[in-house]
């Protein structure tokens, strides 16, 4: 892609290479938070945006938690002297608290891999015959395990959710909501 004075804006795909040619390559798990907030802005663009609080709480989570990374391990500094520190102390609250959700979900996880693979252990890969988890449309963490019980189930809402993988763009989505890939699957790498 060449960019032009025209050009105000680069698309999410070209930041990602740019900072990673700049050796400021993204964080694990970065990339897919990344992607998910343009996910939400392109729903939210599209007014179809539904307002789920959990989504909202989670999205506004992960992205404080990839600021705050990013800052400290990647630009190596320090957002003290740049935000209130009132402020500042709300925002690793949520960062947190999301760990620690995300740590939670995690050990229930691997005590259910444990129940059904009783010889696997936690620092192996998941179990070859397990395909991996899927993002649940209603707490918008990655926990979803679709196919090993009656219904899917989400190690993060730890319940069972009536989710559904769609055949058109392969996410997940509420069956009683349907997937809403149609109307923007052609703006998925919109510009910032
Ligand atoms: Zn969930
Ligand atoms: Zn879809």
């Amino acid at each position: 892609m060449t960019i032009t004075e025209d050009a105000q804006t680069v698309s999410v795909r070209e930041a990602l290479t740019r900072l990673e040619n700049l050796g400021l390559g993204i964080l694990a798990g970065a990339k897919k938070i990344i992607e998910n907030i343009q996910r939400v802005r392109n729903r939210i663009e599209h007014h179809r945006y539904d307002h789920s609080e959990k989504e909202d709480d989670a999205v506004i989570a992960e992205s404080l938690k990839f600021i705050l990374y990013f800052v400290e391990f990647g630009l190596k500094r320090k957002l003290d002297d740049q935000i209130d520190s009132n402020l500042l102390r709300e925002i690793k609250r949520r960062v947190w608290e999301y760990n620690e959700r995300q740590s939670l979900a995690e050990f229930r996880f691997h005590e259910w891999l444990r129940t059904v693979w009783p010889d696997w252990k936690e620092e192996e890969d998941l179990p070859e015959e397990f395909g991996g988890t899927c993002r649940c449309p209603e707490c918008a963490q990655d926990w979803l395990v679709i196919g090993w019980h009656d219904k899917p189930f989400c190690f993060d809402c730890n319940t069972t959710i009536d989710a559904d993988e769609c055949e058109h763009c392969g996410r997940t989505f509420l069956v009683k909501s349907g997937c809403d890939c149609v109307a923007y699957e052609l703006e998925e790498d919109g510009r910032a």
